[in-house]
């Protein structure tokens, strides 16, 4: 029988191993670090903090639902309240516009400003609005003259789902498409009990039942020719034989390996492209704090935070709660420390107005000054990396860098998916 080899085990890599391993293939995955990636969690003093991934949006429509279903994961949802999500806007909160009870209470829009946010919504799902790939949103918006605070209101949006500061830069094509699948959903946003590892550990079960050989702590360095396919090669210099190869790892990580030229030359534009950078900061606060409110936006700032114990109350002990922070950063600056600095001050003042004692309450905390949510960012110029390679029919790639359905963990998957269902 063939063998697969599947580099690197981040959400994208097994979710194709696993979909793999259960049509019966002969799948090898390997991973340098944790497996997971960045879709791990990891717990401090009893809280369990997810390394990134935490929300995921649209379920209903999403190609995570697909997975959980196909491959019978034991996973439960737990599903966003919208009456609790607020907008911070002119120094008070605001109900969100995450569903129409929010969108009739909210006072980001006023009266025909709220008939028009309305109408755009409706264009969106019924395909009437398509926007261009050669206009950016920012550009669309000024072009059909949208009121201003509609405007804003469509990018405030765009930056909460797309998780970046300048919302303004995305392609208009890209952000109908988003909008009229996720218009379309009955579950907006949802966590998954347990935290993004419950996920993992299904998929590492799913995967070794059918059969799968997992190389864990296993750097690959190399992905040669070989007479009858590839020769995958650690660090170590240990050597594998693979027919077909999996490349599940980000162009920047792939550039630094040696390959086949016509592969090296394929990724190597998507190796430079910028990605999506943000500022976590998750506190473990004991005894919980309790508020009107489980979503805080800050539109001023770019900020947001989440309980996300509102929802699971197995990831912290008993009367704990744990908050997460989100800053979106801008590129140009997540060098500059005073720039992060800055994005910490904001966060910390946040939590002050709206977790009033959170200092004292604090247990442990957690800070990552510069995550990588997406290794592509959807910006004008940009562009993901196709899964498949027209010259070599035995090579592929999945990641939420390559092409696929929504954003983020979701371009992970639907990625995965296409490459299991081309190669079935
Ligand atoms: C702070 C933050 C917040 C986020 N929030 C959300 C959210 O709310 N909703 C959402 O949907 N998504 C979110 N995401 C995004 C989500 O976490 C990612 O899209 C997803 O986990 C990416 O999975 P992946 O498998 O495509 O890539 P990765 O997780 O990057 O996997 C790549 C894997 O390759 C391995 N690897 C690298 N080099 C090698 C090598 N040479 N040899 C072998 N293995 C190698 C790595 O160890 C890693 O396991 C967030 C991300 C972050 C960082």
């Amino acid at each position: 029988m063939e063998t697969i080899a599947v580099v690197g085990g981040g959400l994208a890599g097994l979710s194709v191993a696993a979909l793999l391993a259960a049509q019966g293939k002969q799948i090898h995955l390997y991973d340098a670090g944790a497996l997971g990636g960045r879709a791990t969690s990891q717990v401090l003093k009893g809280f369990t903090f997810n390394y990134g991934a935490h929300a995921v949006y649209g379920r209903d429509q999403s190609a995570i639902r697909l997975l959980i279903k196909q491959l019978k994961l034991d996973i439960t949802w737990l599903d966003f309240s919208s009456a609790k999500a607020k907008y911070e806007f002119a120094g008070h909160l605001t109900a969100a516009p995450a569903n129409a009870m929010g969108l009739l209470k909210t006072e980001l829009v006023e009266g025909t400003d709220k008939i028009r946010f309305t109408w755009e919504v409706v264009k969106t799902m019924l395909s009437i609005e398509r926007g261009e790939a050669e206009i950016s949103i920012g550009q669309w918006l000024i072009q059909e003259k949208v009121e201003e605070d509609v405007a804003r209101l469509m990018l405030d949006l765009a930056s909460s789902n797309f998780f970046t500061a300048e919302p303004e830069n995305i392609p208009s094509s890209v952000y109908f498409d988003y909008y009229r699948k996720l218009f379309r959903t009955r579950k907006p946003v949802s966590y998954i009990a347990g935290g993004w590892q419950t996920l993992i550990d299904e998929l590492e079960r799913v995967f070794l039942a059918h059969g799968g050989t997992i190389h864990r702590k296993t750097k690959v360095t190399a992905v040669e020719e070989s007479g009858v396919g590839y020769r995958v090669r650690d660090r170590k210099k240990v050597e594998w034989a693979a027919n077909r190869v999996i490349f599940a790892i980000p162009p920047r990580e792939m550039r630094k390996m040696a390959l086949p030229q016509s592969v090296q030359q394929f990724i190597e534009p998507y190796a430079r492209f910028e990605p999506v950078e943000v500022l976590v900061y998750d506190v473990g606060l004991c005894p919980y704090i309790d508020t009107p409110y489980s979503y805080v936006f800050d539109r001023t700032h770019q900020l947001f935070v989440t309980d996300l114990s509102h929802y699971d109350a197995s990831i912290s002990p008993t009367d704990g709660q744990v908050l997460q922070t989100v800053a979106y950063l801008e590129h140009g600056q997540v060098d500059q420390a005073a720039y992060i600095e800055q994005k910490v001050e904001q966060i910390h003042e946040l939590l002050d107005h709206h977790y009033p004692g959170w200092r004292d309450r604090l247990v442990t905390e957690r800070t990552m000054k510069r995550a990588i949510v997406q290794e592509i960012k959807w910006k004008m110029g940009q562009h993901p990396l196709p899964c498949f390679l027209e010259s070599d029919e035995a090579i592929a790639f999945a990641g939420d860098w390559c092409e696929g359905e929504g954003q983020l963990s979701e371009l992970s998957v639907s990625s995965a998916y296409a490459v299991a269902h081309e190669w079935q």
